[in-house]
């Protein structure tokens, strides 16, 4: 790991972040030409069947930014992060990105959702052990929130832990556990205690995704991967140690995880990287949308919403989205659902047909992946409407209806 002195004004560590990359780059990156080759656009970044070589590229790739000092910039620096912001870690995203690493999606649940609520809530030892373990690249996290009959009000959770002497029995069900199939410990919620009101019934625990009784199971989806999972907990044994914050403290150390979610995933680590709006600027310009007055207006409401997005996304990082979660991590999902619509739009209107039946023309159909992947991000982390009650009644105090 480095021990020099790291800058922290942003445009300096933006350099040095860019120096640190491209001595990995080599080792990451692949040709142009094999970029070029790859037509696929994706909303919902799915690995595909037979992705094991990619999962391991990945978790290598966490590994040499670990090693050189960089994989986390706003984590504490005894557990070998840089002591910085999360603009840095922003900064970071954007690097990765512009020098064409592969992307690490299947990182993402474990990094932006599982680690802070490890960070702010776990028992010292686990904490330490998990993050690194994590930040790392040698465990991949999931999160086992969602139930069959618990999504939006996920204050009901079913999944129930009993304490047997130093450990905890889990028996449930839950669902649509992204990254499920290749985790090695979820972020569990479960209830604790049947008998008062249900945010306070609950307790967060960290369950290892390799215990006997635990049972993954994946779901197919309409955009042809399976990211998705169903996960069983038939009596599986999580040691005291493994709990997340206090009995009874579930829902407060959900709304950590969920306010971080919400805020990354609009950000630098969601799905409109600057490869998505290159590959956008492309297809308008390749079908000379910009001087038909058919598309000019959905092409405005398009870079307003998407330059709304960013910049609010670019604010969040450096000041306010930690001080007022999970409200503002509400706002951008929000503005970010709403980006990602209008761009659909706007490959509808351009592409007509050719977004629906493949013609073996680049850069056309390539595109229904993604527009088929929106509305899963309407729904995900919460859905639209939720975010909306969130801001209206968090943020602004208005009366529950
Ligand atoms: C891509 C993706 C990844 C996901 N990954 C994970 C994961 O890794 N782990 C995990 O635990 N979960 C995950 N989820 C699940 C996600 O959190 C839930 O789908 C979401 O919270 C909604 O729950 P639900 O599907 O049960 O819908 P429901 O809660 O049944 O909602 C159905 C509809 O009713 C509306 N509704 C419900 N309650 C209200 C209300 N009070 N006011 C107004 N409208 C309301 C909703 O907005 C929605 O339109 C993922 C989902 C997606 C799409």
């Amino acid at each position: 790991m480095t021990t020099l002195a790291v800058p922290t004004d942003l445009a300096a560590f933006a350099d040095h972040v860019r120096e640190q990359l491209q001595a990995l780059a080599p080792a990451f990156v692949g040709e142009p030409s094999a970029l070029e080759d790859d037509d696929r656009i994706a909303s919902v970044e799915e690995l595909r069947d037979g992705h094991e070589e990619e999962v391991a590229q990945v978790r290598a790739l966490q590994a040499a930014l670990f090693d050189a000092g960089i994989a986390w910039p706003s984590g504490p620096v005894e557990l070998g992060g840089l002591g910085l912001t999360p603009a840095h870690d922003a900064v970071l995203e954007a690097g990765l990105s512009d020098l064409g690493f592969p992307g690490r999606d299947a990182l993402f649940v474990g990094l932006n959702i599982v680690a802070p609520a490890l960070r702010h809530h776990a028992q010292p030892q686990v904490r330490e052990a998990e993050l690194v373990a994590l930040y790392r690249g040698d465990k991949i996290g999931c999160q086992l929130f969602s139930e069959p009959g618990s999504g939006s009000d996920l204050a009901s959770v079913s999944t129930k832990a009993v304490r047997d002497g130093d450990d905890w029995v889990l028996t449930g069900q839950k669902v649509w556990t992204s990254m499920g199939h290749l985790a090695d410990v979820g972020e569990a919620l479960v209830r604790t205690d049947p008998t008062v009101a249900k945010h306070a019934g609950l307790t967060m625990f960290l369950v290892d995704m390799h215990a006997p009784g635990v049972t993954v199971r994946p779901i197919r989806q309409m955009t042809g991967g399976a990211a998705f999972n169903e996960v069983f907990l038939d009596g599986v044994r999580v040691p005291d140690s493994h709990r997340i914050g206090e009995l009874g403290q579930g829902w407060r150390v959900a709304n950590t995880s969920l306010g971080s979610e919400r805020s990354t995933m609009s950000g630098a680590s969601g799905p409109l990287t600057p490869y998505v709006l290159e590959r956008l600027t492309a297809l308008v310009r390749r079908l000379e949308s910009e001087s038909d007055p058919v598309h000019q207006p959905q092409i405005a409401r398009t870079v307003a919403a998407v330059t709304a997005m960013r910049a609010a996304a670019g604010l969040s990082a450096g000041s306010w989205t930690h001080q007022l979660e999970p409200v503002a991590g509400s706002v951008l999902k929000m503005l970010m659902v709403r980006a990602l619509d209008e761009i659909v739009r706007l490959v509808q209107a351009v592409l007509g047909e050719r977004l629906a039946v493949d013609h073996g023309e680049p850069d056309t159909f390539a595109w229904s992946e993604f527009v088929l992947g929106v509305p899963a991000l309407h729904l995900a982390g919460g859905t639209d409407e939720i975010q909306r009650n969130v801001i209206a009644q968090r943020g602004l105090g208005l009366p529950r209806r």
